[in-house]
Protein backbone atom coordinates (compact mmCIF):
# COMPACT_ATOMS: atom_id res chain seq x y z
CA UNK A 1 0.00 0.00 0.00
CA UNK A 2 1.22 3.64 -0.91
CA UNK A 3 1.38 6.10 1.67
CA UNK A 4 -1.11 8.40 0.45
CA UNK A 5 -3.71 5.18 1.28
CA UNK A 6 -2.38 4.44 4.75
CA UNK A 7 -2.43 8.25 5.38
CA UNK A 8 -6.37 7.92 3.34
CA UNK A 9 -7.18 5.19 6.03
CA UNK A 10 -6.18 6.71 9.04
CA UNK A 11 -7.70 9.97 8.55
CA UNK A 12 -10.93 8.09 8.24
CA UNK A 13 -10.43 6.55 11.61
CA UNK A 14 -9.70 9.70 12.83
CA UNK A 15 -12.79 11.48 11.70
CA UNK A 16 -14.69 8.15 13.47
CA UNK A 17 -13.28 8.53 16.60
CA UNK A 18 -13.87 12.15 16.45
CA UNK A 19 -17.34 11.84 15.36
CA UNK A 20 -18.40 8.93 17.77
CA UNK A 21 -16.55 10.88 20.91
CA UNK A 22 -19.18 13.93 19.74
CA UNK A 23 -21.74 11.33 19.57
CA UNK A 24 -21.03 10.04 23.20
CA UNK A 25 -20.23 13.85 24.19
CA UNK A 26 -23.79 15.74 22.96
CA UNK A 27 -25.83 12.09 24.45
CA UNK A 28 -24.14 12.66 27.26
CA UNK A 29 -24.68 16.36 27.66
CA UNK A 30 -28.58 15.49 27.35
CA UNK A 31 -28.12 13.69 30.57
CA UNK A 32 -28.03 14.09 33.95
CA UNK A 33 -26.14 13.54 37.17
CA UNK A 34 -27.26 13.06 40.80
CA UNK A 35 -25.04 14.72 43.16
CA UNK A 36 -24.83 14.45 47.02
CA UNK A 37 -23.15 16.94 49.40
CA UNK A 38 -22.95 16.02 52.62
CA UNK A 39 -22.25 18.97 55.42
CA UNK A 40 -21.59 17.87 58.99
CA UNK A 41 -21.09 20.58 61.82
CA UNK A 42 -21.32 19.27 66.02
CA UNK A 43 -24.82 20.57 65.82
CA UNK A 44 -26.14 19.24 62.35
CA UNK A 45 -25.62 17.16 59.66
CA UNK A 46 -27.13 18.09 55.92
CA UNK A 47 -26.97 15.54 53.32
CA UNK A 48 -28.83 16.68 49.72
CA UNK A 49 -28.98 15.15 46.32
CA UNK A 50 -30.02 17.28 44.05
CA UNK A 51 -29.72 16.37 40.15
CA UNK A 52 -27.48 18.81 37.66
CA UNK A 53 -29.28 18.48 33.92
CA UNK A 54 -28.29 20.50 30.72
CA UNK A 55 -30.76 22.90 31.64
CA UNK A 56 -29.96 25.81 33.23
CA UNK A 57 -33.54 26.74 33.87
CA UNK A 58 -34.14 23.67 35.62
CA UNK A 59 -30.40 24.05 37.70
CA UNK A 60 -32.05 27.48 39.10
CA UNK A 61 -35.74 26.14 40.32
CA UNK A 62 -34.21 23.13 42.11
CA UNK A 63 -30.68 25.41 43.43
CA UNK A 64 -33.68 28.09 44.48
CA UNK A 65 -35.73 25.92 46.28
CA UNK A 66 -33.48 23.64 48.12
CA UNK A 67 -31.73 26.91 49.54
CA UNK A 68 -35.27 28.04 50.80
CA UNK A 69 -35.40 24.62 52.64
CA UNK A 70 -31.76 25.42 53.71
CA UNK A 71 -32.81 28.56 55.26
CA UNK A 72 -35.74 27.10 57.23
CA UNK A 73 -33.71 24.55 58.60
CA UNK A 74 -30.90 26.65 59.83
CA UNK A 75 -33.89 28.92 61.15
CA UNK A 76 -35.28 26.07 62.83
CA UNK A 77 -31.91 25.02 64.54
CA UNK A 78 -30.31 28.08 65.52
CA UNK A 79 -32.10 28.46 68.83
CA UNK A 80 -31.29 25.29 70.05
CA UNK A 81 -28.39 24.30 72.27
CA UNK A 82 -26.80 20.91 72.14
CA UNK A 83 -24.97 19.02 73.74
CA UNK A 84 -24.48 15.43 72.42
CA UNK A 85 -23.13 14.26 69.22
CA UNK A 86 -26.29 11.72 68.73
CA UNK A 87 -28.49 14.23 69.06
CA UNK A 88 -27.66 16.35 65.87
CA UNK A 89 -29.98 18.20 63.80
CA UNK A 90 -30.77 16.66 60.45
CA UNK A 91 -31.53 17.83 56.83
CA UNK A 92 -32.14 15.57 54.65
CA UNK A 93 -33.30 16.00 50.81
CA UNK A 94 -33.64 13.21 48.01
CA UNK A 95 -34.13 13.71 44.63
CA UNK A 96 -35.86 11.18 42.00
CA UNK A 97 -35.63 12.07 38.23
CA UNK A 98 -38.08 10.23 35.77
CA UNK A 99 -38.66 10.91 32.05
CA UNK A 100 -42.06 10.93 30.99
CA UNK A 101 -40.85 10.95 27.26
CA UNK A 102 -38.14 12.89 25.55
CA UNK A 103 -39.25 16.11 26.13
CA UNK A 104 -40.79 16.26 29.22
CA UNK A 105 -39.00 15.20 32.84
CA UNK A 106 -40.05 14.97 35.99
CA UNK A 107 -38.24 15.37 39.05
CA UNK A 108 -38.81 15.81 42.77
CA UNK A 109 -36.87 16.74 45.91
CA UNK A 110 -38.22 14.80 49.12
CA UNK A 111 -36.91 16.64 52.49
CA UNK A 112 -37.26 15.51 55.78
CA UNK A 113 -35.88 17.39 58.96
CA UNK A 114 -35.84 16.12 62.11
CA UNK A 115 -33.86 16.15 65.36
CA UNK A 116 -33.96 18.04 69.11
CA UNK A 117 -34.48 21.21 67.68
CA UNK A 118 -38.03 19.39 65.93
CA UNK A 119 -40.92 18.47 67.78
CA UNK A 120 -42.00 15.99 65.12
CA UNK A 121 -39.82 15.08 61.97
CA UNK A 122 -40.97 17.33 59.31
CA UNK A 123 -41.85 16.10 55.48
CA UNK A 124 -42.08 17.74 52.37
CA UNK A 125 -42.34 16.94 48.21
CA UNK A 126 -41.71 19.24 45.82
CA UNK A 127 -41.96 18.35 42.08
CA UNK A 128 -41.94 19.41 38.55
CA UNK A 129 -42.38 18.27 35.24
CA UNK A 130 -40.70 19.60 32.79
CA UNK A 131 -41.30 20.42 29.14
CA UNK A 132 -37.77 20.53 27.91
CA UNK A 133 -38.33 21.72 24.51
CA UNK A 134 -40.90 24.49 25.66
CA UNK A 135 -38.72 25.52 28.75
CA UNK A 136 -41.53 25.88 30.67
CA UNK A 137 -42.72 23.88 33.53
CA UNK A 138 -46.03 22.23 33.39
CA UNK A 139 -49.15 23.13 35.57
CA UNK A 140 -52.47 21.78 35.96
CA UNK A 141 -53.65 24.22 33.35
CA UNK A 142 -51.33 23.08 30.70
CA UNK A 143 -51.99 19.37 31.34
CA UNK A 144 -55.67 19.70 31.29
CA UNK A 145 -57.49 20.99 28.20
CA UNK A 146 -61.10 22.99 28.50
CA UNK A 147 -61.14 24.79 31.73
CA UNK A 148 -64.76 23.18 32.43
CA UNK A 149 -62.93 19.53 32.76
CA UNK A 150 -60.44 21.56 35.48
CA UNK A 151 -63.46 22.54 38.05
CA UNK A 152 -64.86 19.05 38.00
CA UNK A 153 -61.69 17.67 38.22
CA UNK A 154 -61.18 19.97 41.55
CA UNK A 155 -64.75 18.73 42.57
CA UNK A 156 -63.14 15.20 42.46
CA UNK A 157 -59.23 16.40 44.17
CA UNK A 158 -61.52 18.29 47.17
CA UNK A 159 -64.12 15.08 47.51
CA UNK A 160 -60.87 12.96 48.09
CA UNK A 161 -58.88 15.24 50.41
CA UNK A 162 -61.64 15.35 52.83
CA UNK A 163 -61.52 11.96 52.80
CA UNK A 164 -58.06 11.98 54.25
CA UNK A 165 -58.29 14.79 56.04
CA UNK A 166 -62.39 15.92 57.03
CA UNK A 167 -61.32 18.96 59.30
CA UNK A 168 -58.60 20.45 56.74
CA UNK A 169 -59.85 23.08 54.73
CA UNK A 170 -63.45 24.85 53.12
CA UNK A 171 -63.89 24.64 49.53
CA UNK A 172 -62.88 28.28 48.99
CA UNK A 173 -59.59 27.92 50.49
CA UNK A 174 -59.10 24.78 48.51
CA UNK A 175 -59.95 26.46 45.22
CA UNK A 176 -57.18 28.93 46.12
CA UNK A 177 -54.52 26.41 46.70
CA UNK A 178 -55.97 23.80 43.65
CA UNK A 179 -55.62 26.60 41.07
CA UNK A 180 -54.64 26.09 37.68
CA UNK A 181 -50.90 26.89 38.38
CA UNK A 182 -50.18 23.61 41.13
CA UNK A 183 -47.17 21.71 39.87
CA UNK A 184 -47.07 19.58 42.52
CA UNK A 185 -48.26 16.27 40.69
CA UNK A 186 -46.83 13.70 39.32
CA UNK A 187 -48.35 12.13 36.33
CA UNK A 188 -48.65 8.69 36.65
CA UNK A 189 -49.39 5.35 34.44
CA UNK A 190 -53.02 5.90 35.01
CA UNK A 191 -53.80 9.69 36.13
CA UNK A 192 -52.23 11.95 38.04
CA UNK A 193 -51.05 12.25 41.87
CA UNK A 194 -51.25 15.04 43.98
CA UNK A 195 -48.75 16.05 46.76
CA UNK A 196 -50.81 18.42 49.59
CA UNK A 197 -47.16 19.35 51.82
CA UNK A 198 -47.78 19.74 55.67
CA UNK A 199 -49.26 23.14 57.06
CA UNK A 200 -50.70 24.59 53.62
CA UNK A 201 -54.13 23.81 55.21
CA UNK A 202 -53.47 24.03 58.58
CA UNK A 203 -51.06 24.46 61.41
CA UNK A 204 -50.83 21.63 62.74
CA UNK A 205 -51.16 18.75 60.05
CA UNK A 206 -48.01 17.32 59.85
CA UNK A 207 -48.31 14.90 56.67
CA UNK A 208 -47.91 14.53 52.88
CA UNK A 209 -51.24 14.27 51.97
CA UNK A 210 -51.21 12.17 48.30
CA UNK A 211 -54.00 12.14 46.44
CA UNK A 212 -54.19 9.79 43.15
CA UNK A 213 -57.23 10.57 40.43
CA UNK A 214 -57.81 8.45 37.68
CA UNK A 215 -57.71 9.92 33.89
CA UNK A 216 -57.29 9.27 30.62
CA UNK A 217 -57.84 12.55 29.29
CA UNK A 218 -54.38 14.46 30.20
CA UNK A 219 -52.36 15.46 27.45
CA UNK A 220 -49.22 13.67 28.87
CA UNK A 221 -48.77 10.18 30.31
CA UNK A 222 -46.28 8.55 32.24
CA UNK A 223 -45.36 5.29 30.12
CA UNK A 224 -46.54 2.20 30.51
CA UNK A 225 -43.14 0.33 30.72
CA UNK A 226 -41.80 3.17 33.01
CA UNK A 227 -40.31 1.50 36.41
CA UNK A 228 -43.31 2.54 39.20
CA UNK A 229 -41.56 4.77 41.47
CA UNK A 230 -42.42 5.27 45.03
CA UNK A 231 -41.67 8.33 46.62
CA UNK A 232 -39.36 8.65 49.38
CA UNK A 233 -38.42 5.28 49.19
CA UNK A 234 -34.36 6.08 49.70
CA UNK A 235 -34.00 7.81 52.89
CA UNK A 236 -30.72 8.79 54.65
CA UNK A 237 -30.31 7.13 57.65
CA UNK A 238 -26.38 7.74 58.34
CA UNK A 239 -24.78 11.01 57.02
CA UNK A 240 -22.69 9.21 55.06
CA UNK A 241 -24.77 6.53 53.33
CA UNK A 242 -28.15 5.93 51.83
CA UNK A 243 -30.14 3.20 52.50
CA UNK A 244 -32.82 1.94 50.56
CA UNK A 245 -35.51 0.13 52.92
CA UNK A 246 -36.70 -1.71 49.72
CA UNK A 247 -33.39 -3.77 49.21
CA UNK A 248 -32.50 -6.22 52.21
CA UNK A 249 -30.47 -5.32 55.19
CA UNK A 250 -28.40 -7.05 57.69
CA UNK A 251 -26.76 -5.72 61.30
CA UNK A 252 -22.94 -6.93 62.16
CA UNK A 253 -22.42 -6.54 66.02
CA UNK A 254 -19.54 -6.91 68.18
CA UNK A 255 -19.76 -7.81 71.55
CA UNK A 256 -17.46 -7.89 74.33
CA UNK A 257 -14.89 -4.87 73.05
CA UNK A 258 -12.92 -2.88 72.86
CA UNK A 259 -10.10 -4.79 72.37
CA UNK A 260 -6.73 -4.43 70.96
CA UNK A 261 -8.44 -5.47 67.52
CA UNK A 262 -10.83 -3.08 67.55
CA UNK A 263 -9.10 -0.35 65.97
CA UNK A 264 -8.49 -2.47 63.19
CA UNK A 265 -11.99 -3.30 62.77
CA UNK A 266 -13.35 -0.05 62.70
CA UNK A 267 -10.68 0.37 60.23
CA UNK A 268 -11.92 -2.62 57.82
CA UNK A 269 -15.50 -1.26 58.21
CA UNK A 270 -14.94 2.37 57.00
CA UNK A 271 -12.45 1.02 54.40
CA UNK A 272 -15.27 -0.59 53.11
CA UNK A 273 -17.86 1.72 54.06
CA UNK A 274 -19.69 -0.08 56.05
CA UNK A 275 -21.15 0.69 59.53
CA UNK A 276 -21.99 -1.86 62.67
CA UNK A 277 -22.87 -2.16 66.12
CA UNK A 278 -20.59 -2.42 69.35
CA UNK A 279 -22.18 -3.48 72.55
CA UNK A 280 -18.90 -2.94 74.95
CA UNK A 281 -17.63 -3.24 78.35
CA UNK A 282 -17.91 -0.15 80.87
CA UNK A 283 -14.29 -1.41 82.53
CA UNK A 284 -13.03 -1.28 78.90
CA UNK A 285 -13.70 2.47 77.79
CA UNK A 286 -11.98 4.45 79.56
CA UNK A 287 -8.59 2.17 78.15
CA UNK A 288 -10.00 2.61 74.48
CA UNK A 289 -11.94 6.10 74.55
CA UNK A 290 -9.77 7.76 71.66
CA UNK A 291 -10.66 4.25 69.39
CA UNK A 292 -14.38 4.61 70.91
CA UNK A 293 -14.91 8.05 69.68
CA UNK A 294 -13.17 7.65 65.97
CA UNK A 295 -15.97 4.58 65.91
CA UNK A 296 -18.83 6.63 66.59
CA UNK A 297 -17.26 9.64 64.15
CA UNK A 298 -17.17 6.68 61.37
CA UNK A 299 -21.04 6.34 62.36
CA UNK A 300 -20.94 3.31 64.44
CA UNK A 301 -23.20 2.69 66.72
CA UNK A 302 -21.89 2.20 70.36
CA UNK A 303 -24.45 -0.40 73.26
CA UNK A 304 -24.12 -1.62 76.56
CA UNK A 305 -23.53 -4.82 77.50
CA UNK A 306 -22.57 -4.33 81.31
CA UNK A 307 -19.85 -2.96 83.18
CA UNK A 308 -17.64 -6.10 83.39
CA UNK A 309 -19.67 -8.62 81.90
CA UNK A 310 -21.26 -10.30 85.19
CA UNK A 311 -24.53 -12.51 84.13
CA UNK A 312 -27.12 -9.74 84.42
CA UNK A 313 -29.79 -12.16 84.71
CA UNK A 314 -28.05 -14.13 88.00
CA UNK A 315 -27.98 -10.22 89.81
CA UNK A 316 -29.96 -8.80 92.29
CA UNK A 317 -32.28 -5.78 90.84
CA UNK A 318 -29.70 -3.21 92.25
CA UNK A 319 -26.28 -5.23 91.64
CA UNK A 320 -28.12 -5.02 87.42
CA UNK A 321 -29.16 -1.92 87.78
CA UNK A 322 -24.78 -0.37 89.00
CA UNK A 323 -23.89 -2.50 86.63
CA UNK A 324 -25.67 -0.75 83.08
CA UNK A 325 -25.76 2.74 84.89
CA UNK A 326 -22.26 2.91 85.12
CA UNK A 327 -21.73 1.63 81.91
CA UNK A 328 -23.85 4.46 80.56
CA UNK A 329 -22.83 7.18 82.86
CA UNK A 330 -19.05 6.17 81.95
CA UNK A 331 -19.75 6.05 78.14
CA UNK A 332 -21.50 9.24 78.49
CA UNK A 333 -18.44 10.93 80.34
CA UNK A 334 -15.79 9.72 78.15
CA UNK A 335 -17.01 9.35 74.86
CA UNK A 336 -20.80 12.29 74.87
CA UNK A 337 -22.58 9.55 73.74
CA UNK A 338 -25.73 7.81 75.09
CA UNK A 339 -26.60 4.09 73.86
CA UNK A 340 -29.77 3.37 72.97
CA UNK A 341 -29.59 -0.46 73.72
CA UNK A 342 -28.36 -2.77 76.05
CA UNK A 343 -27.33 -6.53 75.41
CA UNK A 344 -27.76 -8.96 78.27
CA UNK A 345 -24.75 -10.72 78.91
CA UNK A 346 -25.03 -14.35 77.48
CA UNK A 347 -28.18 -12.72 75.68
CA UNK A 348 -30.00 -13.68 78.57
CA UNK A 349 -33.08 -11.58 79.45
CA UNK A 350 -35.34 -11.87 82.11
CA UNK A 351 -38.76 -9.46 82.93
CA UNK A 352 -36.50 -7.58 85.66
CA UNK A 353 -33.91 -6.77 82.91
CA UNK A 354 -36.27 -5.36 80.76
CA UNK A 355 -38.90 -3.58 83.41
CA UNK A 356 -35.33 -1.86 85.17
CA UNK A 357 -32.59 -1.21 82.28
CA UNK A 358 -34.27 1.48 80.88
CA UNK A 359 -32.85 0.55 77.35
CA UNK A 360 -34.40 -1.48 74.65
CA UNK A 361 -33.14 -4.75 74.29
CA UNK A 362 -30.98 -5.84 71.51
CA UNK A 363 -30.12 -9.75 70.90
CA UNK A 364 -29.20 -11.43 67.76
CA UNK A 365 -30.72 -13.56 65.39
CA UNK A 366 -27.47 -14.81 63.81
CA UNK A 367 -24.65 -16.45 66.36
CA UNK A 368 -20.89 -17.02 64.62
CA UNK A 369 -19.45 -18.51 67.31
CA UNK A 370 -16.69 -16.97 67.18
CA UNK A 371 -15.36 -16.94 70.60
CA UNK A 372 -15.44 -20.92 70.10
CA UNK A 373 -14.41 -21.79 66.71
CA UNK A 374 -10.73 -20.67 65.81
CA UNK A 375 -11.00 -21.45 62.15
CA UNK A 376 -11.65 -18.01 60.36
CA UNK A 377 -13.23 -20.02 56.95
CA UNK A 378 -15.78 -21.76 59.64
CA UNK A 379 -16.82 -18.47 61.26
CA UNK A 380 -16.83 -16.63 57.64
CA UNK A 381 -19.41 -19.85 56.46
CA UNK A 382 -21.58 -19.10 59.58
CA UNK A 383 -21.81 -15.43 58.81
CA UNK A 384 -22.44 -15.45 54.97
CA UNK A 385 -24.63 -18.58 54.66
CA UNK A 386 -28.61 -18.46 54.84
CA UNK A 387 -28.28 -14.94 56.09
CA UNK A 388 -31.80 -13.47 55.99
CA UNK A 389 -33.09 -9.81 55.32
CA UNK A 390 -32.99 -8.12 58.61
CA UNK A 391 -30.94 -10.94 60.45
CA UNK A 392 -28.75 -9.58 63.49
CA UNK A 393 -25.04 -10.91 63.24
CA UNK A 394 -23.49 -11.95 66.71
CA UNK A 395 -19.67 -11.60 66.56
CA UNK A 396 -16.91 -10.18 68.84
CA UNK A 397 -14.35 -7.95 68.71
CA UNK A 398 -11.69 -9.47 71.26
CA UNK A 399 -10.34 -11.74 68.84
CA UNK A 400 -7.80 -11.52 66.01
CA UNK A 401 -9.40 -14.51 63.85
CA UNK A 402 -12.97 -12.43 63.98
CA UNK A 403 -11.47 -9.40 62.63
CA UNK A 404 -9.73 -11.81 59.77
CA UNK A 405 -13.11 -13.18 59.29
CA UNK A 406 -14.98 -9.65 58.54
CA UNK A 407 -12.42 -8.95 55.78
CA UNK A 408 -13.80 -11.73 53.81
CA UNK A 409 -17.96 -11.46 55.26
CA UNK A 410 -18.08 -8.13 54.29
CA UNK A 411 -17.87 -8.54 50.36
CA UNK A 412 -19.36 -11.71 50.45
CA UNK A 413 -22.44 -10.42 52.07
CA UNK A 414 -22.45 -7.51 49.77
CA UNK A 415 -22.26 -9.63 46.91
CA UNK A 416 -25.42 -11.45 48.03
CA UNK A 417 -27.10 -7.72 47.86
CA UNK A 418 -27.16 -7.03 51.78
CA UNK A 419 -26.71 -3.52 52.98
CA UNK A 420 -25.23 -2.75 56.38
CA UNK A 421 -27.08 -1.31 58.72
CA UNK A 422 -26.63 -0.46 62.66
CA UNK A 423 -29.17 -1.38 65.33
CA UNK A 424 -31.30 1.76 65.12
CA UNK A 425 -30.49 2.23 61.19
CA UNK A 426 -32.47 -1.45 61.68
CA UNK A 427 -34.85 -0.27 63.69
CA UNK A 428 -35.40 2.51 61.14
CA UNK A 429 -35.81 0.41 58.45
CA UNK A 430 -38.27 -1.33 59.20
CA UNK A 431 -40.58 1.87 60.35
CA UNK A 432 -40.50 2.92 56.85
CA UNK A 433 -41.17 -0.22 55.67
CA UNK A 434 -44.34 -0.48 57.76
CA UNK A 435 -45.06 3.08 57.04
CA UNK A 436 -44.68 2.50 53.32
CA UNK A 437 -45.98 -1.04 52.76
CA UNK A 438 -42.55 -1.77 51.14
CA UNK A 439 -40.78 -4.91 51.51
CA UNK A 440 -37.54 -6.47 49.62
CA UNK A 441 -38.09 -9.13 47.20
CA UNK A 442 -37.55 -12.38 48.19
CA UNK A 443 -33.98 -13.72 48.62
CA UNK A 444 -33.60 -16.11 46.03
ZN1 LIG B 1 -20.68 -10.91 75.97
Amino acid sequence: MSRKKYLFIFSALLLIFLLSTLFLFTKKHHDYQLETIVNETPSYVEAITSIITSEDSINNVLDTHIKAQQKFFYEQIQSTFHTYLIDRDELNIDCQFQRLDRNIWYISLITSMKGPSFSSPYYRIDCWTWDIKKQQVLNLENIFSPSTEFSAFQDRVFQELQKECPSCLSEENFTKILGPDFHTFQVTETGITLYFNPFLFQDDYFDIIPISIEMDTLSIKQEKQEEKKKFSNQKKVSPSRIIDPSKPVVALTFDDGPSQYTEEIIQILKENEVNATFFILGNKVERYQDILRKSVQNGNELGNHSYNHQWLSHLSTDELMTQIRKTQSVIQEKIQYTPRYLRPTYGSVTNRIRKNANLEIALWTVDTKDWRIHNVNRIVERATKKIKDGDIILMHDIFERSKDALKEIIPILKKQGFQFVTISELEEVKKIRKFENLYPKKET
